[in-house]
């Protein structure tokens, strides 16, 4: 098998893992002759540097054999898909091939596991030493990590890699005892753990003057949505955890895509794609608005309200916090009304120190009324016993938009 049916092979097994999520462009090449370049198959995706820039990475699996059998995964042993191997000679080479022609600011290294995972952890560490220490690459490295592999290799992962992560992918270890037995909740904790200790001693070090350290900066992992009964509940309380025990990064959510051949323990449709939507938006909640996941989602609604945002869902049901003064809340209230995002709740706090606020002011802050409106007092308007009216829910919820039937550009 030549280098670039391999990388067929390993990029397109590489694309099921959201952590580094890909674009998805048109694919176009120039295999007939004509033109030059090609946007399909060679497992380039985009990604976002830890200072917000957007880079591209070369994403690919070192390889797809699995000595594991995670129902929910193309790769688990018992998949009957075609099998490939770069060496870790083949990946540097790629890498820097890639990365001189500009096609690349990264790489995105993740790995079945074969022969055991000590084994894999240090196939994908030398790739990522050689390309630091023999070839001085400087580029994005995000290495996927494997909790069963031990800690020192996972901690030498770290000190080659701009971020790791491990991939939680289901959020009880009932979960994962039914559709991916291999794995185990504590142990992959246990690493998250570790590897968060020596992220906090790495940005000690470096703050304390070994400023040319080299380390990690962050951990992720991913979670697979839909592919068994977990409520939204489960994952956010899981996700909580994970940002509070384990300061992770970020929580990717990744509805669960069938695959060919499929378990028959795996559902045969994939679920709403606004379920990881709304889930996203309630990480959101938790992360940059005070949320706590009892308060998003409880034990009679244990799953989001896939009709309307998590907040506004939330506000529907606490009617009796609202409606909040604009001029006098504090910033915390003015996190949870519906329609306020963090850099309008700021401005607001701003504003409000020279002007009595009015409906016109929000207007210029492109606050949507209609949805703030049965939320707030302001110095002209009061939404006097709206939050009373039976059909505030089906007012708020947002109408169903009609798709064009013809593009823009046709007409
Ligand atoms: S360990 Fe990873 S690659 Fe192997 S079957 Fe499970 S999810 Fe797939």
């Amino acid at each position: 098998m030549n280098l670039q049916e391999k990388l067929a092979i390993l990029a397109d097994a590489a694309k099921y893992d959201a952590s580094c999520a890909s674009s998805g462009g048109n694919r176009r090449d120039s295999s007939d002759g004509k033109g030059v370049g090609s946007s399909g198959g060679a497992g380039i995706c985009h990604s976002y540097a830890p200072d917000g820039r957007c880079i591209s990475l070369l994403k690919v699996l070192l390889t797809n054999r699995c000595l594991y059998d995670c129902h929910y995964c193309i790769n688990r042993r018992s998949s009957n898909v075609r099998r490939a191997a770069f060496t870790p000679e083949e990946v540097v080479r790629l890498t820097l091939d890639f990365y001189k022609r500009n096609y690349i600011e990264g790489l995105f290294l993740s790995s079945g596991i074969i022969r055991s995972a000590d084994h894999t952890m240090e196939m994908v560490n030398e790739i990522a030493r050689a390309l630091r220490e023999v070839h001085d690459f400087r580029g994005y490295i995000h290495l996927k990590t494997i909790p069963e592999a031990s800690p020192e290799l996972i901690e030498q992962a770290a000190r080659y890699a701009d971020r790791i992560s491990i991939n939680l992918e289901l959020p009880t270890q009932q979960s994962l005892d039914r559709l991916a037995p291999e794995k185990n909740l504590a142990r992959t904790k246990y690493a998250m753990g570790r590897i968060r200790l020596k992220l906090e001693d790495a940005s000690e070090r470096k703050k304390t003057g070994d400023k040319k350290l080299r380390h990690a900066t962050s951990q992720s992992t991913q979670v697979i949505v839909g592919a068994d009964a977990s409520t939204d509940a489960d994952f956010l309380t899981r996700s909580e955890e994970l940002y509070g025990s384990y300061r992770m990064s970020r929580v990717y959510y990744s509805a669960f895509s069938p695959i060919p051949e499929p378990s028959s323990l795996l559902p045969l449709a994939p679920p709403p794609l606004i379920r990881e939507h709304r889930l996203y938006q309630a990480d959101w909640l938790m992360r940059f608005y005070g949320f706590r996941p009892g308060e998003i989602v409880t034990p009679e609604f244990p799953y989001l309200d896939l009709n309307m945002d998590p907040k506004l869902a939330w506000a529907l049901r606490q009617r009796h916090e609202f409606p909040v003064d604009l001029q006098k809340a504090t910033r915390a209230q003015l996190l949870r009304v519906p329609g306020l995002g963090v850099r309008n709740v700021d401005r607001i706090l701003s504003i409000r120190r020279h002007v009595s606020l009015r409906l016109e002011d929000l207007a210029r802050l492109r606050v949507s009324l209609a949805k703030v409106r049965p939320f707030i007092i302001t110095a002209d308007y009061h939404p006097g016993n709206l939050l009373e009216s039976e059909h505030l829910y089906q007012r708020l919820v947002p109408k169903p938009v009609q798709l064009e039937l013809f593009p823009h550009a046709l007409r």
